[in-house]
């Protein structure tokens, strides 16, 4: 049965028909069930190319935030017909408005679309001044100026005129530098002004926890005192380093009531109840692997929207405060067939 709902209108007015053949082809091979793609809009504002990223449940839906870029659309259809967004559904596109991505309902066929949300505008990138921020790593430079024991490098200099670039132009800087460059400072600063000039989110991605908390803790405040306003700034960790309040509740369950006061599932237990940010490098205690393991978040494990503690979750809460951030620190986990070289990679700006 199709149902047009009044809100609804025709495909041609929002799809090229390419995109909507996409969604077609690719609704019918599930059989007819729900699909989430996301989908680029060309300048006239029409969807023009289509990615399918998730398939058969709402509940998916929490995992597609990696794949949101401003100023483009979620998709996804309604096997009824029916159009109108459920509660569920303008929870996905509040979600989603939260990066600036847009919401559309569409029925299986393609022929109606239901504009939950429009996506936001994209701006026009405000540039870097590549020389200016060059200048203020290099000799008299501000940098100088705010630390007395500043050596200017010219290597680091170089750099920092080269990450610019890249900001300005797009594209992927590969950077090798050796012990001392300062290589953290050439990319910072530039990382930074780039995130407060147009309001972006940039991503830093270190291979080790220690240089993530490295760049946090010393590095970035002293990069980001050089700026009037101050960045928000977030650091997140893989999701294993975040206590998970159910498995939690679970180990403690299956311990039983007879267990010390001094266990340490007890201990992980008043810690959160103090507040604790879940985070496991901020406990007061040492904890061994296996017991940290037992309680820690995990993918596989995780219950995302069906879980009762979702509201308190820590993974979820580190993830919000990064969703409004304009630095975010993350650690990436080097596989194993990575060359050994000290390399930055640059992930192009969220736009
Ligand atoms: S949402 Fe996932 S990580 Fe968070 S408490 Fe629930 S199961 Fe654990």
């Amino acid at each position: 049965m199709k149902v047009k709902h009044h809100a609804s209108q025709t495909w041609e007015g929002r799809l090229k028909a390419q995109a909507r053949e996409t969604l077609r082809v690719e609704i019918e091979a599930t059989g007819g069930r729900e699909i989430f793609a996301i989908a680029s809009l060309d300048t006239r504002g029409m969807v023009n190319k289509v990615s399918v990223v998730a398939r058969g449940s709402e509940t998916a839906v929490p995992a597609l935030g990696s794949y949101f870029e401003r100023g483009s659309v979620l998709i996804h259809n309604h096997p009824s017909g029916i159009l109108f967004p459920s509660e569920a559904d303008v929870q996905i596109a509040a979600e989603a408005g939260s990066y600036g991505v847009g919401s559309y309902i569409v029925d299986n066929e393609v022929d109606n679309v239901y504009v939950v949300a429009e996506p936001a505008r994209k701006k026009a990138a405000r540039r870097l001044d590549e020389e200016g921020l060059a200048a203020a790593l290099d000799k008299g430079g501000k940098l100088s100026a705010s630390m007395p024991s500043f050596e200017p490098r010219p290597s680091q200099v170089m750099m920092t005129r080269d990450v610019a670039a890249t900001f300005n132009n797009g594209g992927v800087l590969v950077a090798e530098a050796g012990t001392g460059v300062g290589k953290s400072f050439a990319y910072l600063l530039p990382t930074l002004a780039w995130a407060q000039g147009n309001e972006d989110k940039v991503v830093v991605s270190t291979a080790t926890i220690n240089l993530q908390d490295q760049l946090y803790s010393k590095d970035i405040p002293l990069i980001a005192s050089m700026f009037k306003k101050k960045p928000k700034i977030v650091l997140v960790k893989g999701r294993s380093n975040y206590l998970c309040s159910r498995r939690l509740r679970e180990a403690l369950e299956e311990e039983g009531l007879l267990m010390a006061d001094d266990h340490p599932l007890r201990k992980i237990y008043q810690w959160e109840l103090s507040g604790a940010s879940g985070d496991r490098s901020a406990l007061p205690f040492r904890i061994d692997d296996p017991t940290w393991y037992k309680v820690c978040s995990e993918a596989d494990a995780c219950l995302s929207l069906l879980c009762p503690f979702r509201e308190a979750c820590h993974v979820i809460a580190v993830r919000k405060e990064a969703a409004t951030a304009q630095l975010i620190v993350v650690q990436w986990t080097r596989p194993q067939y990575c060359l050994p070289i000290q390399a930055l990679s640059w992930m192009k700006p969220t736009r």
